[in-house]
């Protein structure tokens, strides 16, 4: 056995993994495309200051988790832990305002330098989209409209439950902010490590904390809706009022404020309580800040990330089937000549666009067997005969009915065998 195995943290998807995150993603572009939503592919690392800027050094992706080494030039580089900051920087650096608005999706890796646990792996895919150059708060509900259509096609939308928050204007933030840090800074000492760093920094975050101790204190917390603006307030009331004419379903949630430090107004997560404690499926917010904190003009966005490796999980445990690919067409010959023939015919029926599956090796009997089991409905069997020549059949594996035919026939009739 070989010593190497994969890096902690991360993994093989194996075929039938892989085919259930195909499915995903390809559902998840296919519902992008029908929303106006382009495909952008950022480079898988930026420069450190992309990350550090945007995501903000006390969020836990920044601070903890993220894979920084210095390159062969002396260049810091860091491997993105998520989508949002790298399509940002582009649309600055591309210039692509002249195109506002952008509607954008990507997918790909991410890298986060995390406790490896179900659902949470070193390595993992999202998906996501972004809407840059939109004020609307309707451009909100679009994206969650978008998926919500992504999770109803690949049958969980009844398995997540929406939660939704606002953290209003930065006006707003930064009154809630003060009464926040006013409530939390008598009970410092009782709040955990991470939560006393970040009640200098970001105290908003301490009401995303995970430690059970911090969750108590920030029970009896001021609440963000009594600090929201006139101005805040509408546009909150203008995202629900879509999701009710939309029928999409959601739960309010006061205390959910995301782990990163760009969103304004709207923040949401999908979540499902089947995962355990990596719940989140989809996750997203506004940020309107990020392209200015990135250099580039003050720009409005909107946008979510979906976690694959969690959504092909979910489909496992409950069972969802994956869409069956098309059966093959088997070629099962008996004879060299027969064999090299079937290769041949295969070949050009591929190249047509019909999928073939060659059985080669064992005898007649085997290949059969081979063929059954792989469910096949269809397949053309040549025998060599003494004289040389060779004999073509169909076999229906449905009726067990055989039928001679030539090789002409074959080839012509790709789509009608
Ligand atoms: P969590 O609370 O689970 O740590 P997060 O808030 O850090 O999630 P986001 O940055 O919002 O996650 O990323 C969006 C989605 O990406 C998450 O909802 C989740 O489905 C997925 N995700 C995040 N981190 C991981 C990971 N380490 N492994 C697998 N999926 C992940
Ligand atoms: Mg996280």
């Amino acid at each position: 056995m070989s010593k190497y195995q994969s890096v902690r943290g991360t993994r093989d998807l194996l075929p039938d993994l892989k085919g259930r995150f195909r499915y995903i993603e390809q559902t998840a572009f296919q519902c992008a495309q029908n929303y106006g939503f382009k495909e952008i592919e950022t480079p898988i690392f930026e420069f450190s200051d992309v990350f550090h800027r945007s995501l903000g050094e006390t969020s836990d992706a920044v601070s903890k988790e993220t894979y920084t080494f210095t390159d062969r030039g002396g260049e810091s580089i860091t491997l993105r832990p998520e989508g949002t900051a790298g399509v940002v920087r582009a649309y600055i650096s591309e210039g692509l305002a002249q195109h506002n608005p952008n509607k954008l999706y990507y997918y790909g890796p991410m890298f986060r330098y995390e406790r490896p646990q179900k659902g949470r792996y070193r390595q993992f895919y999202q998906i996501g989209v972004e809407v840059l150059g939109m004020e609307n708060a309707l451009t909100d509900v679009e994206c969650l409209d978008l998926a919500w259509t992504f999770l109803k096609k690949i049958n969980l939308a009844d398995k997540c439950t929406l939660e939704i928050n606002t953290l209003g204007d930065q006006e707003s933030r930064e009154k809630y902010r003060e009464a926040l840090v006013k409530y939390l800074t008598p009970l410092k000492t009782q709040l955990s490590e991470d939560s006393q760093k970040r009640l200098e920094k970001n105290p908003l975050r301490i009401l995303d904390s995970k430690d059970e101790n911090d969750k108590k204190l920030v029970q009896s917390a001021p609440k963000m809706d009594e600090y929201l603006s006139e101005a805040s307030k509408k546009f909150f009331a203008d995202v629900l009022a879509g999701l009710d004419t939309l029928k999409i379903p959601y739960k309010i949630n006061p205390k959910l404020v995301r782990g990163l430090d760009y969103y304004c107004h709207t923040v949401f997560e999908f979540v499902t309580t089947e995962l355990g404690a990596q719940g989140a499926v989809l996750a997203g917010g506004r940020y309107d800040g990020l392209a200015e904190t990135l250099g580039g003009t003050k720009t409005p966005g909107v946008g979510w990330a979906s976690g694959v490796d969690r959504l092909a999980e979910l489909t496992l445990i409950k069972n969802i089937e994956m869409p069956q690919a098309e059966k093959p067409i088997a070629f099962i010959s008996l004879g060299d000549k027969a064999v090299l023939k079937s290769v041949q015919l295969a070949s050009q029926l591929r190249q047509t666009g019909t999928s073939c599956e060659i059985f080669m090796t064992g005898n007649f009997k085997k290949k059969m067997e081979k063929a059954n089991k792989l469910g096949v409905e269809k397949a053309i069997l040549i025998f060599e005969q003494d004289d040389g020549s060779l004999e073509i059949k169909i076999k229906n594996f449905t009726t067990g009915e055989e039928t001679v035919t030539t090789e002409e026939a074959v080839k012509c009739q790709a789509t009608k065998l």
